[in-house]
């Protein structure tokens, strides 16, 4: 018998994904009918971890889809429902091609360290960027201060204040001690977050100290056999023992910024937003404009400098791929 349902891409390998009807964790299998193809992208995947999808399984009556569902008698997916927001990295720098990344976000999760390895503002100011273009609220976390609080102790206190100033939140934890895990698996719990950031910062071991049963690094062993099949391993949804579910983008270096517009990219600096309602001009670049209430707040020190020099730097790569 032939039942139709809706689940949720958990995870997706080279020939097939896997689905889940959330918040349930039952995993079964699913392939493609044809060509799903998303009306005016330019994605290389028409299919992502986080999409709601429509399926069809043939299954005897009244079974449960999981147990009946397998790589031989997968279930195929049908459509693709209208994502409520996703991100994309850019497949390089200069190609026009993305790959979506994860769909359906409720909030991203920005790991991070003040050092080992060092923080480079500009580079997490363009996630912060791309999840306000999405509209994914999202949370700073430093993570490993066990080993620089007191060490840092100024830079510390001065990113709290840029980014808190900023309107983020920003969390304080360590993998190794223990301390602010229990906080980070509380924010986590009912939503299905993004955690991103560069390798080295303590991600993988930040995600097994929300859950121990987790293992992601296992997952980044990109070779998986299937069915005398070798398939690569892209993006995966993990389920927390405590709920909420967890994306984890392995080896992601960067969000691509995509089709903002120069005078753009400031709306999605929150604090710039906010003081550009005082802008002599609209639009204002905040560049040579006279009256501009954002180079204002920047020399009253009211906006971080260090983010206005990453707006500036936005500023002028953008354009430069188009
Ligand atoms: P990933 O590349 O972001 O997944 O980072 P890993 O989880 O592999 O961690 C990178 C290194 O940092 C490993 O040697 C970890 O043991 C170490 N590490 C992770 N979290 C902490 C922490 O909170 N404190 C300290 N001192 N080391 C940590
Ligand atoms: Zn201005």
């Amino acid at each position: 018998m032939v039942i139709k349902g809706e689940a949720t891409v958990v995870k997706h390998t080279g020939s097939h994904y896997m689905l889940s009807i959330l918040p349930d964790w039952d995993l079964f299998p699913a392939v493609l009918r044809g060509k799903i193809r998303l009306k005016g992208s330019s994605a290389t995947n028409p299919v992502a971890v986080g999409d709601i999808v429509s399926f069809e399984a043939d299954v005897p009556e009244g079974a449960v889809v999981s147990d009946n569902v397998t790589l031989e008698n997968p279930a195929v997916i049908t459509a693709v429902k209208p994502r409520r927001n996703y991100i994309i990295r850019k497949s390089t720098n200069l190609s026009r091609q993305t790959h979506i990344i994860a769909a359906n976000l409720d909030r991203a999760f920005i790991i991070a360290t003040i050092d080992y390895p060092e923080i480079k503002l500009p580079f997490l100011d363009r996630i912060l960027v791309t999840c306000e273009v999405y509209n994914i609220p999202v949370t700073i976390v430093l993570n490993k201060v066990d080993l620089y609080r007191e060490s840092h102790k100024e830079m510390l206190e001065a990113f709290h204040e840029i980014y808190e100033g900023a309107g983020y939140t920003v969390m304080e934890v360590s993998a190794l001690t223990g301390e602010g895990v229990d906080a980070l698996r509380e924010a986590c719990n009912g939503h299905v977050s993004l955690f991103s950031g560069v390798s080295g910062v303590g991600k993988s071991s930040l995600i097994k100290a929300l859950d121990p049963s987790l293992d992601p690094k296992v997952g980044e062993i990109s070779e998986v056999h299937v069915q005398g099949k070798h398939t690569t391993t892209f993006y995966e949804m993990y389920s927390l023992a405590s709920g909420g579910f967890i994306v984890d983008t392995p080896g992601l270096r960067g969000f691509g910024l995509v089709d903002l517009k120069k005078e753009e990219i400031a709306l999605y600096f929150p604090e710039m937003l906010k003081a550009s309602e005082n802008c002599r001009f609209a639009p204002c670049t905040h560049t040579h404009e006279p009256g501009c209430a954002v180079k204002e707040a920047v020399e009253a020190g009211e906006i971080s400098y260090d983010r206005y020099s990453s707006y500036l730097g936005m500023l002028d790569e953008e354009g430069k791929y188009r």
